[in-house]
């Protein structure tokens, strides 16, 4: 089956929103295997989309639409696809008294021109949207399959999940599983090269590489008759990968490094602290957005300037004047700083210059500083990293999650 997404709306065309919908819909066509050819953005015009929709016909089976399904005038998806599949629209009654009831039960009174939205083509399936007014719409025409979805990922997401993941999954007699191997600690070339032969002989399952912030991920994706023999075929390729990769591997769950951070943490009941200085925070940030974190997270400074440096965790000022603030002896002199301030086991320090001024021929732009103390030790890194400044404040926040990981994986913790 070949896809193709249409996005439609002016707005998308202005640039004043990003076509998330797109994105979303790829990842999840890649997820569920079906092969996605072509993706579309038209504006808010009656014979571009038309023309699309045409083109889209003659090249695609599956013909995912997104956008243009509200109450006003611009709003003409609908409409257009009906005219050009030749289907007359009308006015659904079910559709009619749910529209009623929704704004009922809001105590809105409802505008006229919302009954556009019970307007529906003939023999068209009709999907549910339980965060909005604008039903989803599915046309099996000409062995070829229609889905128009509301624009607004609120609504679009949760209607593809509970209405259009269902319906591919009745008509493919595959069933699709994915897994992921999460690395960190090689570069994707690198990681690749050790991989090399099992990717170019495997077919299914397929693995794709991608490069993410400071880590590589291998996709394997298997097809099967079942979801236990897509399974067995993916573990089959997992065991291989391992036998090159297994160190770098940080998890194979649908988790970010900082979860599984917190997990190892909590299960350890370890507790930490950070004192940040050129990423402003980001780390503990990072560490923060993850739930359970409360049980391990006690302290985050962003001891920016050198006074505070001296103050706020007793850097002895001399160092500082004798090293500079972003050196090895001043991060490490922060971990062991906030660890006894926040009297938790592991104290972390980032320092670093972000740029895009203040380097130095010694002390380049992107040159950042790590240490992590924990067990009486103190574990430095130094990186150059590149990039605008906040690129290379990701980054620095990003390595530091990656060396706390691999403190913790050296210390036997995991
Ligand atoms: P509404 O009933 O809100 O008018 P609609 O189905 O008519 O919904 P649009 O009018 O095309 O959809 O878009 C409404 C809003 O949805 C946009 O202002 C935008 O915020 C969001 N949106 C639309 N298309 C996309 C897209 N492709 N990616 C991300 N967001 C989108
Ligand atoms: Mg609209």
């Amino acid at each position: 089956m070949i896809a193709e997404i249409i996005c439609v709306g002016t707005e998308l065309l202005l640039g004043d929103i990003l076509n998330t919908n797109a994105q979303y819909l790829s990842a999840r066509l890649a997820d569920l295997g079906v092969s996605l050819y072509y993706q579309t953005v038209v504006g808010d015009n009656e014979d571009r989309l038309i023309q699309t929709i045409n083109n889209a016909k003659e090249r695609s089976d599956l013909i995912i639409l997104s956008g243009g399904l509200g109450p006003t005038s611009d709003d003409i998806t609908k409409e257009t696809v009906a005219k050009a599949l030749n289907l007359p629209l009308s006015l659904n009654d079910d559709q009619a008294k749910k529209l009623e009831q929704f704004f009922l039960y809001r105590n809105i009174p409802m505008a006229n021109n919302n009954l556009k939205q019970a307007f529906m083509p003939d023999g068209a399936i009709i999907l549910d949207n339980n965060n909005g007014t604008a039903a989803g719409i599915l046309i099996e025409s000409s062995r070829k399959i229609f889905i128009i979805l509301p624009g607004p990922p609120n609504e679009l997401v949760p209607m593809f999940e509970e209405s259009v993941v269902p319906y591919l999954r009745r008509n493919s007699n595959d069933c699709i599983v994915s897994r992921t191997l999460k690395l960190i600690g090689i570069g994707e070339s690198s990681a690749a090269e050790l991989v090399q032969s099992i990717i170019d002989k495997q077919t299914n399952p397929s693995i794709a590489p991608y490069a993410k912030l400071s880590e590589v991920h291998f996709r394997i994706t298997a097809r099967s008759t079942s979801i236990e023999q897509a399974q067995h075929l993916i573990t089959a390729t997992e065991v291989e990968m391992r036998k090159q990769l297994d160190k770098y591997i940080y998890t194979t769950e649908e988790k970010e490094l900082e979860e599984i951070i917190v997990e190892i943490l909590s299960k350890n009941n370890n507790t930490i602290a950070i004192a940040e200085s050129c990423t402003g925070g980001l780390l503990s940030s990072t560490l923060i957005n993850c739930s359970g974190v409360s049980e391990v997270f006690k302290e985050g400074l962003i001891t920016y300037s050198n006074e505070s440096k001296v103050r706020e965790l007793g850097v002895d000022k001399n160092v500082i004047d004798l090293y500079g603030a972003v050196s090895k002896q001043v991060v490490e002199q922060m971990a062991i700083g906030i660890k006894n301030r926040a009297k938790t086991d592991i104290g972390i320090a980032i320092s670093g210059i972000a740029g895009p001024t203040g380097g130095t021929e010694e002390k380049p732009v992107g040159l950042v500083y790590i240490a992590i103390t924990y067990k009486n030790e103190t574990f430095i890194k130094k990186l150059q990293l590149s990039g605008n400044r906040m690129k290379i404040r990701t980054s620095a926040a990003k390595q530091g999650l990656v060396f706390l990981y691999q403190v913790l994986k050296e210390s036997d913790d995991l």
